[in-house]
């Protein structure tokens, strides 16, 4: 097996690294993740590898976007599997820093967002994209790449994240990737980790419900009406709580225009662990 890519966990060590880059006038990929790696964390490993000479790849649990009563503590941490994941994939540098080389003692700067930061994941995790935008912002100054890869399985935080780097002129591209799924359709996510095997069963019916209701809106019934109704077959599969089903514009998250693309997104629980999705309409 090659051998898994260098780590390095100090802000010095990482420019130090980059500047041989620069020196060889090699462009730099930054693929941002919070570690437990899955396929479709690999996949955007290969996305970036299409798009430039170095990809970075970024492992750190960012506790600014963990509410008190969220799973920071529990979230898993397998750094070490990550890496030898890793080096199947040709990753040119880990960058993983502890939360000290993060977020100094006397750490004071919050990025606040708004537009398409408003609603859906905002009503019930009003703390998350403060604390994504915050990170994401000081991870792309640290590394300074020329791409960043994001998953559309985050829609809302690859539209966040877009309007933070047009808002703020930073000098890089946002790159959107499709979302891997396992055949049954459920969206790969770490979270999932947490499923017991009974719910694993029910956990694809949350696609399954957004697939049927683009296709009704597609076929003319309104939004609203086929949004209501994937409620219900989520919950009636065996999700226990659903905190929003909705379409939105795809581009701004605002309400949907039938003359725009459009977007369906959903965040549901599964007991204690909660699921995020989304399809184009
Ligand atoms: P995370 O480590 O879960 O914060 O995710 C790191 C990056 O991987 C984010 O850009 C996610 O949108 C992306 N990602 C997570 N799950 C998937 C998936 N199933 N398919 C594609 N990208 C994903």
């Amino acid at each position: 097996m090659t051998r898994p890519p260098p780590i390095v966990s100090t802000v010095a060590s990482l420019r130090a690294v980059i500047a041989t880059y620069r020196r060889a006038q090699q462009t730099v990929a930054l693929v941002p993740t919070m570690g437990a790696l899955h396929a479709g964390h690999l996949d955007l490993v290969g996305l970036a590898r299409t798009k430039a000479d170095r990809v970075v790849v970024s492992i750190f649990v960012n506790p600014k976007q963990f509410a008190p009563h969220e799973d920071f503590d529990r979230y898993p941490r397998t750094l070490e599997a990550d890496a030898a994941k890793l080096a199947s994939v040709a990753v040119d540098l880990i960058w993983a820093p502890g939360a000290a080389e993060m977020y100094g003692e006397n750490f004071s700067t919050r990025i606040e967002m708004g537009g398409p930061a408003l609603g859906l994941e905002t009503d019930f995790r009003p703390h998350f994209f403060g604390g994504v935008a915050t990170v994401c912002c000081k991870l792309f100054s640290q590394v300074t790449p020329d791409i960043a890869i994001f998953g559309e399985k985050d829609y809302q935080q690859l539209t966040v994240l877009r309007q933070m780097v047009a808002d703020l002129d930073l000098p890089l591209a946002i790159i959107g990737a499709p979302t891997t799924r396992d055949a049954d359709g459920l969206a790969l996510s770490s979270r999932n980790a947490y499923l017991t095997p009974a719910e694993r069963v029910i956990a694809p019916a949350l696609h399954r419900s957004l697939v049927s209701c683009a296709a009704a809106i597609r076929s003319g019934t309104p939004h609203d009406q086929a949004s209501t109704a994937a409620w219900a077959a989520v919950l009636d599969a065996g999700f226990t709580k659903v905190d929003y089903v909705a379409c939105r514009d795809a581009a701004t998250l605002g309400g949907p225009a039938l003359n725009r693309p459009r977007r369906m997104l959903a965040a549901c629980w599964l007991g204690k662990t909660r699921l995020i999705d989304n399809i184009p309409v």
